[in-house]
């Protein structure tokens, strides 16, 4: 049996005996619910993202509720998700599937592709999942197991090292009957078993032929190109209490924070105002922020702005640093 195939057949098995209950994990899944909770779960663990599918399914329970849906109400549900691009893009999904496709999400991988929001990751699983077709899925955890497996030493962050393990992942598929398992199976090794600080492998199926175990360099796969570091900002919030109220403004379109509410920003530190707080750091994928909170009065501030309760404005879609802010307020 060539290598793909052992590997393959423990994967399943280690699937089988090991796979979580999820709320979209059906017997017959529902092609919605596995892309939502794709959608929901990059960038964030399972235990993380499960109670904000839940709260977000039951909000939206179709793709037609979904794109119908207020933003605003979208957003705030998708609070302290982060990457909010992945909300908006996922609305523009569901209205693109309305007038596209009928309502129902296409049933192969290359229409998938053609669905904003959908990349080949996600396009992958749910082929896979809902319509058993036969493509790998490569995300963070299948690059750890399979250069782990198979000593691949290319870097999973360079064109040629996504080339490399999607061809794997795909060969590794080929002989399965069983494609939904196999790629789940291999998400779930590489989330619960080969785990990047702490891999199991006293205990794994695939440790006698596994190139990393018996060469001795776990610790060293998968290979990463390193990244420039994060750029550091800076902003001043301007925080205007009137009557229990507290003035926010919505972003523009062309940002991160896009359509997401905030507190109305200054050029710079206020010469009078006063600090709420000492500065919080917020990390981004290439930026960090450094954010200070000042109490300021309205004729300090500019732009459109509008008071809210404190209750009503933690209805609305808010960058976490602010939501966290606005909770802690009196
Ligand atoms: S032996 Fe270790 S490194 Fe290899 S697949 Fe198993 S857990 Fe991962």
């Amino acid at each position: 049996m060539d290598r793909f195939n052992t590997f393959r057949i423990s994967i399943e098995a280690y699937y089988l005996a090991n796979k979580r209950d999820l709320p979209w994990r059906k017997k017959v899944p529902i092609p919605y619910e596995v892309w939502l909770s794709e959608i929901i779960l990059q960038q964030t663990r399972v235990a993380q993202g499960t109670p904000y599918y839940n709260k977000i399914r039951a909000a939206f329970p179709t793709i037609e509720a979904l794109a119908h849906a207020e933003e605003d109400k979208l957003l705030a549900l998708w609070t302290g998700l982060g990457y909010y691009n992945r909300a908006r893009n996922l609305q523009k999904g569901a209205r693109q599937i309305l007038a596209d496709f009928n309502g129902k999400l296409p049933e192969n991988y290359s229409d998938l592709l053609k669905i904003t929001g959908i990349g080949p990751y996600t396009a992958a699983a749910i082929a896979s999942i809902c319509f058993k077709e036969k493509i790998g899925v490569v995300d963070g955890n299948v690059y750890r197991v399979l250069s782990r497996y198979f000593g691949i030493t290319t870097p999973t962050n360079s064109t040629a090292g996504q080339k490399e393990f999607q061809a794997v992942a795909n060969e590794c598929i080929q002989q399965t009957k069983e494609p939904d398992v196999y790629n789940q199976g291999i998400m779930e090794f590489g989330a619960l078993h080969c785990t990047p600080k702490k891999p199991n492998c006293m205990y794994c199926s695939l440790s006698t032929t596994c190139h990393a175990f018996n060469s001795g360099t776990v610790t060293e796969l998968p290979v990463k190109l390193k990244k420039g570091k994060r750029t550091k900002e800076t902003l001043h919030f301007g925080v205007v209490l009137s009557e229990q109220r507290v003035a926010l403004t919505k972003r523009g379109t062309e940002s991160i924070w896009a359509g997401l509410y905030e507190f109305p920003q200054l050029t710079e530190a206020p010469e009078h105002g006063q600090l709420l707080s000492e500065p919080k750091v917020h990390k981004l994928s290439h930026k960090e922020l450094h954010c200070s909170f000042w109490e300021v009065s309205e004729a300090e501030i500019s732009g459109d702005f509008n008071f809210y309760t404190k209750e009503e404005a933690l209805e609305l879609g808010m960058p976490i640093i602010i939501a966290d802010f606005v909770t802690n307020m009196p």
